[in-house]
């Protein structure tokens, strides 16, 4: 997959709000990514994370060659994208519930804020990837700290009234195994397929009150040849997959496009999860492309395409 051409609107600027890190670039004309800034996300609650996404704007505004016409904002959690309210989540990000992350923005920066989910804002920009143009119902998956998706259908993200639709982090997992999930519940596919839990089921099977391993130190075991390493590895892809395969029958998938910092394990992780998905998905013989972006630009272009559909009226 190559670099994602981004509507062809001057100045506008995306944010990716994430778990760990906030970064903002500004997208010039023709969707190219022209400055970017991060900053650690703070740990202190939903008004200090914005705080410190508009000090970024900021920054990016005064350094701006052009005027800027809208902010874009892809964030964790289910977001009402009528209100840019943070409707839902878990606490990856303490204090993020109820935000009301458009609102605060716009005050800030004085210009209009689209908010949406970040991988549904991401997904915008990976669909028109060339890899995936073609393809017109596909599932974003998002694997990181935590596990998110996003449907897009003829490259338009498919939300639904509640802004749930593509949420994939708490579907049940086809293998009981009394794994408790951020939600509060058991055996959610965050629980199985998210980095910390990858680390954490390592850590259960290496015995002896667990090494402390995080997943970079399950990356290194696993190519330098651990056998249990690419167990838990191999694991977590087949759970995936078999989570997965449902819904490749069920709405009709062409491919799968999956993302985020645990995807860099590679074929360890990709290769069973590609198996389970077409052992079980229908019909018998059915085999889904699963795509990786080429670059890591889709969450900053996404939130500025959606910042684009704010200007021309297609949102709010
Ligand atoms: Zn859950």
């Amino acid at each position: 997959m190559t670099a994602s051409p981004a509507a062809g609107h001057a100045g506008l600027i995306g944010v990716d709000i994430g778990g760990t890190k906030i970064a903002a670039g500004l997208v010039a004309d023709g969707g190219r990514v022209s400055a970017r800034l991060s900053c650690p996300t703070p740990r202190t609650g939903g008004r200090a994370i914005v705080a410190r996404a508009a000090d970024l704007v900021d920054q990016l505004l005064r350094e701006a060659p052009d005027p800027v016409a809208a902010v874009g904002v892809g964030a964790p959690g289910v977001i009402d994208a009528a209100t840019g309210v943070v409707s839902s989540c878990t606490d990856i990000v303490p204090g993020w519930l109820g935000t009301p992350v458009a609102d605060l923005l716009s005050g800030r920066v004085g210009l209009p804020v689209a908010v949406d989910n970040d991988v549904r804002a991401a997904a915008l920009a990976q669909a028109r990837d060339p890899a995936v143009h073609g393809c017109r119902r596909v599932l974003h998956v998002s694997l990181g700290t935590g596990v998110g998706g996003a449907l897009t259908c003829a490259g338009s993200v498919l939300r639904g009234d509640g802004g749930t639709a593509g949420e994939i982090a708490h579907l049940l997992v086809p293998e009981p195994g009394d794994l408790p999930c951020g939600c509060g519940r058991l055996d959610h596919l965050e629980a199985v397929a998210a980095g910390p839990a990858i680390a954490a089921a390592y850590d259960t099977r290496a015995g002896a009150g667990g090494t402390g391993a995080d997943l970079v130190t399950v990356a290194a075991r696993m190519r330098a040849g651990d056998p249990l390493a690419r167990e838990v590895v191999a694991r977590a892809g087949t759970l995936l997959g078999r989570t997965l395969s449902g819904l490749v029958t069920a709405l009709d998938l062409d491919a799968l496009v999956v993302a985020g910092g645990v995807t860099e394990l590679g074929a360890p992780l990709l290769d069973p999860l590609t198996r389970a998905l077409d052992a079980e998905s229908r019909p018998p013989g059915r085999a889904t492309p699963v795509l990786r972006p080429g670059t890591g630009d889709a969450p900053i272009l996404g939130p500025a395409l959606l910042a684009a559909r704010r200007l021309a009226g297609e949102l709010r």
